[in-house]
């Protein structure tokens, strides 16, 4: 895909209402640190246009990226930052069901895993409650350059083990330093934005 133009068009807060987009939308999610920020910005071609994350957990904003005026990326915030207190987490969780109920030009949840560990409770939950609220995830297993090449089916594995999904479901491995994965994506987003 080549990016002409990246514009942080809409930052939602916990009270902001999500915007009525016209273009196709792609959702981005995962664990805080485990390379959200990094996934979009070499899906916009950039270094730090999204903000990549010296204190996790701090996002609490749903932000969409107008991609080319054709399609948005929309960076959920993350989950499971250990110091964020219940009651936030919770307004985090609403913020996030209220965009996917309320989303008519969403096409696809990626949600992203880091492919060095075993999925966590927060990332299994996650990943059924995105089913249950009607969309099929992709899985981006990221920081995919920290493991050996040798090594990379055996993580997979683990990665649909933990979160229990079949071979239908897609596992995107890629790496936010070498780019190894970004084209499936583009291609995934592109097929998807013009069916
Ligand atoms: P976010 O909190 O999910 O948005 O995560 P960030 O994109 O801010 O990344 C968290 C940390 O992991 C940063 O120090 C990144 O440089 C690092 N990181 C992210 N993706 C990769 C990757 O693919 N490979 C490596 N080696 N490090 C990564």
């Amino acid at each position: 895909m080549i990016i002409k133009t990246v514009d942080l068009e809409t930052v939602c807060g916990i009270t902001s209402t999500i915007p009525e987009n016209t273009k196709p939308e792609f959702a981005f999610t995962g664990k805080s640190n485990v390379g959200k920020s990094s996934l979009i910005n070499a899906l916009m071609n950039r270094k730090s246009y999204a903000r990549i994350s010296s204190q996790p957990g701090k996002t609490q904003t749903i932000n969409f990226y107008n991609i080319n005026d054709a399609l948005y990326y929309v960076d959920l915030p993350g989950y499971g930052y250990a110091k964020v207190a219940l009651e936030v987490k919770a307004k985090w969780g609403k913020m996030i069901e209220n965009y996917l109920h309320n989303s008519p030009m969403l096409k696809c949840v990626f949600l992203l895993i880091d492919i060095r560990h075993e999925p966590s409770v927060n990332d299994k939950t996650m990943y059924d409650w995105i089913v249950f609220q009607g969309y099929q995830p992709v899985i981006v297993a990221t920081k995919l350059d920290k493991i050996k090449r040798s090594q990379i089916q055996k993580h997979i594995k683990i990665v649909r083990t933990g979160l229990g999904i079949g071979s239908d479901v897609t596992v995107i491995p890629f790496s936010a330093e070498t780019k190894q994965g970004r084209d499936e994506i583009w291609e995934l987003i592109s097929d998807s934005a013009n069916s």
